[in-house]
């Protein structure tokens, strides 16, 4: 594609002479833009999505930035390879299309992020996939729920708002020995405090929203696979749904991972403090930490899980209840309330009882908090003031 001819001065803006000096060894990894990436010999143009294989062929399949990305959490999570999209709720449905179609069973634990029982229930079922919510405690038992037609079971361990650790292991036996494939939504531990593969998940899914991102200023998530047969699996669903990532917000989420250990290893220990500042509370009735020995399968996080992270919620005692959760709430000044978690602000929510109904078992006294990288002892100051009772 050198430009060898005399051509006018439009054409030379698009095909010019002059370019910068090569050699620029920047520790950052570059961004990456393109929708057309160039073949060079005519006789290799080819439209196939795995990248792997055939080099470059289009933008939307992943750009060196993105796949850069996709393949440091695959390393992280000592998975075979990984796949990015546009957010951990397309990452979470992307798994849902790949493993179920019409006729077909999903296995789904009760107390599964909301917005992934309202994909199954408001799409999956549309399309004749059988749902079943089981109780995310239940461990091998669960084989007596697997059937003919059952394909995938799902795990979140630990699951969203009332955090039971589940025995990920004993479902996986389970699963395998039906022939039936484990996927895991690994968000709480950012792949660094639980080996999902080694545990037996085929395939775990991340929010790199949350702690790989680590500021709140992107949406990514991430799919990644035990093996080719998977990854083969995965890839040709997620090309045909046409998703693809932003370069720039990979570039950042790429960034978040070098910072990763030292966030979460200060993330972990302040929200142990807080949690454990709750626990001694005569207005708290239990806190649901799964580093905590309160929390509904604690003994499974110690055997499975290298460490803890910064999401937990309270369960207050009556009368307490959500207008007085919500008073105390509007009165912290280092906390604030919105959706979504992993960055360096402390952030507080009370759960939305449609979209979790396994959380109505804690009646209306249940807030989740999650601590960011403020200092914990201001934050207890301010809890401090905000739940004094008056
Ligand atoms: C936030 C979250 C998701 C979805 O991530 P988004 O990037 O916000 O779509 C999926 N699973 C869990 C457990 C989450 O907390």
């Amino acid at each position: 594609m050198a430009n060898s001819q005399k051509t006018t001065q439009a054409t030379r803006l698009i095909h010019p002479t002059r370019s910068a000096p090569a050699g620029f060894r920047s520790l950052a990894v570059p961004v990456f833009r393109g929708s057309t990436t160039l073949f060079t010999h005519a006789s290799e143009i080819v439209d196939t999505w795995d990248q792997e294989k055939a080099a470059y062929t289009y933008g939307s399949y992943g750009t060196p930035t993105t796949l850069e990305l996709a393949a440091r959490i695959a390393e992280l999570e000592g998975g075979y390879r990984c796949f990015i999209t546009p957010t951990g709720q397309l990452a979470l449905n992307l798994v849902y299309f790949a493993f179920l179609g019409a006729g077909e069973h999903v296995l789904i634990p009760a107390n599964v992020y909301g917005p992934s029982r309202a994909f199954a229930e408001h799409l999956l079922r549309r399309y004749g996939v059988e749902i079943e919510y089981y109780p995310p405690l239940e461990g091998n038992a669960i084989a007596s729920r697997i059937k003919r037609n059952t394909r995938l079971i799902w795990c979140e361990s630990p699951g969203s708002i009332t955090m039971e650790v589940q025995d990920v292991p004993a479902i996986a036996a389970a699963a395998h020995t039906h022939g039936v494939a484990v996927a895991l939504d690994n968000t709480w531990s950012a792949g660094v405090h639980f080996d999902a593969f080694a545990h037996g998940a085929d395939v775990t899914v991340q929010a790199i929203t949350k702690y790989i991102g680590g500021h709140s200023d992107l949406l990514l998530g991430s799919v990644t696979v035990r093996d080719e047969a998977t990854y083969q699996r995965l890839g040709s669903v997620l090309n045909h749904l046409g998703s693809a990532v932003s370069p720039d917000d990979s570039s950042l989420a790429i960034r978040g991972m070098q910072t990763l250990h030292v966030r979460l290893k200060t993330i972990e220990q302040s929200a142990l403090k807080v949690a454990q500042w709750f626990a001694n509370r005569p207005d708290v009735e239990t806190v649901l930490h799964p580093a905590l020995p309160s929390c509904p399968g604690h003994p499974t996080w110690k055997r499975d899980f290298t460490g803890s992270s910064g999401l937990f919620s309270v369960v207050f005692r009556p009368p307490i209840a959500r207008r007085d959760l919500h008073a105390a709430m509007d009165r912290l000044t280092l906390f604030g309330m919105g959706y979504s978690w992993g960055g360096v602000t402390s952030l507080v929510v009370t759960p939305d009882l449609e979209e979790t109904p396994n959380a109505r078992q804690y009646g209306d006294r249940l807030a989740r908090f999650y601590i960011g990288l403020e200092d914990p002892d201001d934050l207890i100051a301010d809890l401090e003031q905000a739940f004094a009772t008056r």
